[in-house]
């Protein structure tokens, strides 16, 4: 029988109404004629409401303690759903991650999965039922703790399951109808993508379309599996993650992230050894970084920048400022007010001038470019955070995607 693995989204399990509307759509799914295992998030905001209550309660970071109460937020939808399941008719058993052998490495709050074992929804789809996973959650055998994944999560699960129980297909469920061509709350004109390729997507993910968690994609890509981003609230297709798709787009989409910032420290001496002395300790700390742009040196110092996430940026600025005293550097500077904009599409690789056109295009919108980084299908700039808007729908009128602009 072939197996689909169905994931939804906070919204689409936000209240009592939505789950039922959910367990309609995985019975439909099942009566069908197929092995369907559903992967949930945790109820609309309920994660974020989580955390904000840790926060009440204490300043301090608790990490084993905030994955025991973040992982409750996933039991609550996924017992409900198993619930609305069952008054259908159909045999259905809701698993915590560790039940259903989600196995991770040790570090709370951003675990990775490495292994699944899985037998348990072998056994429940054995017995006809639709098995119930919770998202965003994992065990660590090293340390026998609970483990959450990092935001998002639960893409990260459902695409895992899939690829261990061989799936057929990896549903995304969400409350949008697909993976557009820039985010349509900055973009009006944005349309829907029918299709788009694995790495496409990953570099769409990395570059802040929130549609889709980056790691899931990379597990996608990794063994193959077809992942349909669709919305739960009517039937239509959606967008196709896969591995080829018909038509090599020059530029599939445009993503924005503003959820980074940027640290600068002056005048570094430019001689060997620096950057590693900057950059290691920050990797040591486990910040990731993303963006970074080194200047000309003139009369022997330079000046390095750097972006990365802003919820780490406190902790970047002060390994940044134990360096720049150690080496002699003149001093660190923070910017919270940036944004990146990034151009997508693996056709991109074979086309002179992309670059040279991104930056005019931006240079007429009156945008500054302050750094710049490249793949082989992306070019990503950061900008004043304040010029995102113009930036992102300059770039998508300006490569002519999405709909015609009514004038
Ligand atoms: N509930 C978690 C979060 O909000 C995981 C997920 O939704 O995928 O990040
Ligand atoms: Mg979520």
């Amino acid at each position: 029988m072939p197996i689909v693995v169905q994931k939804y989204g906070g919204t689409s399990v936000a209240d009592a109404e939505r789950i039922r509307a959910v367990a309609a759509r995985a019975v439909a799914t099942h009566n069908s004629g197929n092995d369907v295992v559903v992967v949930v998030s945790a109820m609309g905001k309920s994660t974020d409401e989580l955390i904000t209550l840790a926060n009440e309660v204490t300043p301090n970071s608790h990490p084993r303690e905030m994955d025991m109460l973040l992982t409750a937020g996933e039991r609550i939808s996924m017992a409900l759903l198993a619930m609305a399941i069952q008054d259908h008719g159909i045999g259905s058993m809701s698993l915590t991650g560790s039940q259903a052998g989600i196995l991770t490495t040790v570090e709370h709050g951003h675990a990775e999965i490495i292994g699944i074992r899985g037998d348990r929804v072998r056994e429940g789809l054995g017995e006809d039922k639709i098995v119930i996973v919770a998202g965003f959650q994992g065990f660590s055998p090293e340390t026998r703790d609970v483990t959450t994944l990092g935001r998002g999560g639960s893409d990260a699960t459902a695409v895992a399951l899939a690829a261990t129980l061989q799936a057929d297909v990896c549903e995304i469920y969400t409350d949008v109808d697909g993976v557009f061509t820039a985010d349509p709350r900055l973009v009006p004109n944005a349309t829907k993508l029918d299709e788009i390729s694995f790495e496409e997507m990953l570099e769409m993910a990395a570059a802040g379309a929130g549609v889709l968690m980056a790691r899931s994609v990379e597990f996608g890509r990794r063994y193959n599996i077809p992942i349909h981003v669709r919305s739960s609230f009517h039937g239509e297709v959606g967008t196709w993650v896969k591995e080829e798709t018909m038509e090599e787009a020059i530029i599939r989409g445009v993503a924005h992230d503003v959820s980074e910032a940027k640290v600068t420290v002056h005048g570094v001496p430019d001689s060997p050894g620096l950057a590693a002395q900057l950059f290691e300790p920050l990797a040591e700390a486990g910040l990731s970084v993303d963006m970074i742009v080194q200047n000309v040196s003139r009369e022997g110092v330079t000046d390095i920048s750097f972006t990365v996430p802003r919820t780490d940026i406190d902790a970047a600025e002060q390994a940044a400022k134990v360096t720049a005293e150690a080496i002699g550097a003149d001093g660190v500077d923070v910017d919270h007010n940036i944004a990146k904009v990034s151009l997508v599409g693996a056709g991109m690789k074979d086309e002179l001038g992309i670059a040279g056109k991104m930056f005019r295009i931006l240079a007429e919108h009156g945008v500054n470019i302050e750094m710049i980084s490249t793949s082989p299908i992306r070019i990503s700039c950061v900008v004043r955070g304040d010029d995102v808007s113009a930036a992102v729908q300059g770039l998508h009128d300006g490569f002519s995607l999405g709909t015609e602009q009514e004038s």
